[in-house]
This record gives C-alpha cells, structure tokens and sequence, in this order.
C-alpha cells in the first residue's frame, strides 16, 4: 500500500523502484474519490495526472536529470492561474473561465517535476475563515465533518489533512494557511510578502497577498519554498534577495554561523484576549514554559495595538478587494447576466449582484465606503497610519528577539454553520494571524497540540522579514521535540 510521510521519502522509494508515480497518482485519485464528501476539490486533473506520471517515471528510467519536486503531487488552490484549466475563485462569477496563463508558482512547480492534481475549494475569492463562502459548497474538515476546515484555504488544508495531496497550495491575505492549517493539524506557511510572485494569483488584497504552502512536515514545507520563492519579471513587488536552500540548510542543525537564534518574544495581550480558549491558553503557556526550560529566552512584551488589527486588516484588504474585484464586470471576465439591461450601469449591476456572493459583495460595499470622498481619512488613511506603526513596532521586536509566538486562532475549528450569523465574530477568528500580513513577515501555524475536544491546533511562530531560514529552523526543532 502507498503511504506518504515524506517529500525525500516518496523521492528514495521511487528511486528503489519500491513505487512509480503512477502508483502515487492512482492513491491520490482513490482517496480523492472515497473521500468526495469532504468537497476539497473543484475539479482533478485525472487524465492529465496519470499521463503526466508516466512521463515522469519513464524519465526517471531514463535516468534524466530529476527535478526537486520529481513526481510530487500538488493540488493548488483554485485562486492560481493553471494555463488551459478552469479557474473560479470558487465564484460563480467565473464559473466558467479558463486560465490564459499559468502563475510563475505554479509554472516553477511544474519545472521541478511537480504534478498538478487538481483545483481546491477555497472561500469566495478567498474571502472568509471557514470555508463556507464557496459558490460550490463548504468544505468540511476530515476529522470531524460536522466542523469547518477554516479558510479561505480549506479544501487545501483538508487535502493534507487527510491524505488528497502531498502538498497543496493556498494564499494568505490574513491567516488563510495558517488558520485551516490549525484546524486541520497541519503545517501552514506563510512567505514574507515579495518572497514568492503573486503573478497569476487572482488578487484580493495586493499588498497583503502571499503564495502559502501546506505540508505535513517542515522540511516538505522548506523545499517547496525553495522552488517557489524569488523573483520575477511579472512581478515588481516581488523580492530579489537570493533564495536560500532551505531544504539543504535546514538538514545542517547549525544554522547562522552556528548560532541558532533562541530569543522569543509573545504579545502579553495575545494570551489575555477574552475570545481565546482557556485549555489553547494553557497549553500555549505551558509550551512557553518548556521553551524557557529548553534555554530558550522568553519574554512577554507589551502590545497595546492588538484591538486594531482587525479593525486596520478589514479596512485596508476591503478598500484593496473593492478596487481589484472591479474588473469583474461582465465584459471582459466571466459569467455576464442574461437579462434585459437598459444601459451600461444596469448591466454591471446585474452581472455582479448575480455572479457575487453575499460576502464578497459585503466586502466590495465596506471597501468603496472606506475609500469614498467623505471617509477616506477618517478610515483609509487611519488605517495606513496604524499600519505604519506596526511595522516600526516589528522592527524594534526583532531587534532585540528572533521569533514572535502566539496561539494560531484562538478557538479550534468550530461548527458548520455556527459563525454564520456574526461577520464580526466570523472576523476575531482572524485576530492572530493578520498582523504578519499588515507588516509583510513570514508566519507559520506548527501542528503542536490536541485539544481536549479532540481537534488539533497550531503554534504560530513568526519572524522577520526573509527570514524563513530561522523560521523553518525553529518549527523543525518544534516538531521534533514533541514527537519525543
Ligand atoms: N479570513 C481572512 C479574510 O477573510 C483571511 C483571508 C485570507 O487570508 N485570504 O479576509
């Protein structure tokens, strides 16, 4: 029987001929099918994965040169552009458009040897922390199915969690790996921003935005950033500081001329928020601890921003969205409304009241306010200034430690349904994790802790910016030590 545990692994047992990626390909197609009730993909790329494996395993016996990702299967978030394959935002606006291009990510994937599996379910134009915006049906998470698989990457997380890819890509724009990455039990990574091209990722928020990676082990997570990561014609915001081999660097424990960074700093106010389980409380305090004991510094600083993040996060990624979902209009992308229309407006209307859901029309409405003649300086620019102060705040952090904790979210997954009725409840499950996209620094959720109620969740753990090197360092040594 195949059985997945590691990207190096997978690669020896195919260089032992003890597996083909036919066979890789046939497990991940049966689990796919047996476990169609999860609703994690759109749509699978059979055909194209099985012919795509056989090209690959013969190359193998070929003894070609064999990319970094030979043979790895991928799913990928139905928010990147994949040429010649049906791309939605999971939106009925573009139920029916077809990629003209593929996203540098994706492409770069492909280049390693990487196999495509299919498109995954996602929030509305990754909008919402459940899953549950999806014109095509919530996502439900593998370990109990009455519960959310978190969002706006669900179908992702679910797809690691239980078994559907070896590894999946998502976006963050607020927490959108690192929080289904916690509720489902597996690593979620977030990149600085610029450290990997959003060219082909359908924006939502652009100056939030990250390419994210799913995983069952840090080490998984490192190689695939490696192949991902650095710049790109297509995109001028992305970074040209040179990639690290992080999957090489990372099997050297001395990391950092031999010095591996051990100082840790946790917002005071993160563990005293009244929205955050007291058992997650706990075991977070309690892991602080073991790190104190394991010579690590820790040390509580204050932060008396963290009621505005919310608040500064939906202002500005709204004021983004109403502007990047505008070309959405029935002309150029997507589903037009089949309706008499009298003029140009009342086609535009039309078009985006049936092809939005209530959410993303919420967030279109809340981010053209924010941006009118009348409120932009009470709320954009507001905004933009507290912001600004974050990231003079996080350059002072990491002057003097190396890695900011805190829990991931503050609950575990809850139900289907239950966040319904509250955006703004639905919002606070955002509270820990849109700070690393206000300021642009890599995070990532480590699958650490069992709940009593029997749901996992994570350790998030951030560091400065392109600094993911440390990061992975840290979480590897994380994993291991709890598997003792
Ligand atoms: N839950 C957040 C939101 O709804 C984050 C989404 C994301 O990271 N794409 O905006």
């Amino acid at each position: 029987m195949f059985r997945f545990t590691s990207i190096k692994d997978y690669q020896a047992a195919l260089n032992a001929e003890h597996t083909t990626c036919i066979q890789a390909v046939k497990y991940y197609l049966d689990q796919i099918a047996a476990h169609e009730n999860l609703n994690a993909y759109l749509e699978v790329f059979s055909e194209e994965a099985l012919h795509r494996a056989a090209i690959l395993d013969l190359e193998r016996k070929q003894e070609k040169r064999l990319g970094k990702l030979h043979g790895v299967i991928i799913g990928i978030k139905d928010v990147l552009s994949y040429k010649g394959h049906r791309l939605t935002a999971a939106s009925k606006i573009l139920e029916n458009y077809t990629a003209v291009y593929t996203a540098t990510a994706v492409q770069k994937l492909v280049d390693e040897g990487a196999i495509i599996i299919g498109r995954q379910n996602c929030d509305e134009f990754a909008m919402g922390s459940s899953n549950e915006n999806s014109a095509y049906g919530p996502v439900k998470n593998a370990i109990d199915f009455t519960k959310v698989p978190g969002g706006s990457s669900g179908g992702s997380a679910v797809a690691v969690q239980a078994n559907l890819s070896m590894i999946s890509i998502g976006s963050d724009t607020g927490g959108s790996v690192r929080q289904p990455a916690d509720f489902c039990g597996v690593v979620g990574l977030k990149p600085s921003y610029g450290r990997i091209s959003r060219y082909g990722l359908i924006a939502y928020a652009s100056s939030f935005d990250q390419i994210g990676i799913f995983s069952k082990t840090i080490e998984d997570a490192a190689l695939v950033l490696e192949v991902m990561a650095g710049e790109d014609n297509f995109d001028s915001t992305v970074s040209s500081k040179p990639v690290p081999a992080y999957s090489k660097e990372l099997e050297s424990d001395e990391i950092e001329n031999g010095a591996s960074p051990r100082r840790i700093a946790y917002f005071k106010e993160t563990l005293f928020h009244p929205g955050l389980d007291a058992e997650i409380k706990t075991k977070i305090e309690n892991y602080l601890n073991e790190l104190k004991n394991r010579g690590y510094l820790v040390e509580a600083i204050d932060f008396s921003l963290l009621s505005y993040l919310v608040p500064t996060y939906y202002v500005l990624t709204t004021a983004e969205a109403s502007s990047n979902l505008s070309r959405f209009d029935g002309i150029k992308f997507g589903h037009r409304t089949k309706e008499s229309i009298v003029d140009l407006n009342d086609l535009y209307q039309k078009t985006r009241t049936e092809g939005f859901g209530e959410e993303v029309q919420r967030r279109i409405l809340l981010g053209s306010f924010v941006l009118s003649a009348g409120y932009f300086d009470a709320y954009f620019t507001k905004a933009q200034q507290v912001r600004q102060k974050l990231v003079d705040l996080t350059k002072t952090v990491f002057s003097k430690y190396d890695f900011i904790v805190s829990p991931t979210v503050p609950t575990t997954a809850f139900g289907i349904g239950e966040n319904n009725h509250s955006a703004t409840e639905m919002f606070l499950a955002d509270i820990y994790t849109v700070y690393a996209n206000l300021v642009g620094i890599p995070a990532i959720s480590i699958p650490l802790f069992t709940h009593s109620n029997g749901l996992p969740f994570g350790l998030q753990v951030m560091s400065a910016s392109f600094n993911e090197l440390s990061l992975l360092s840290f979480s590897k040594e994380q994993m291991a030590s709890t598997k003792n």
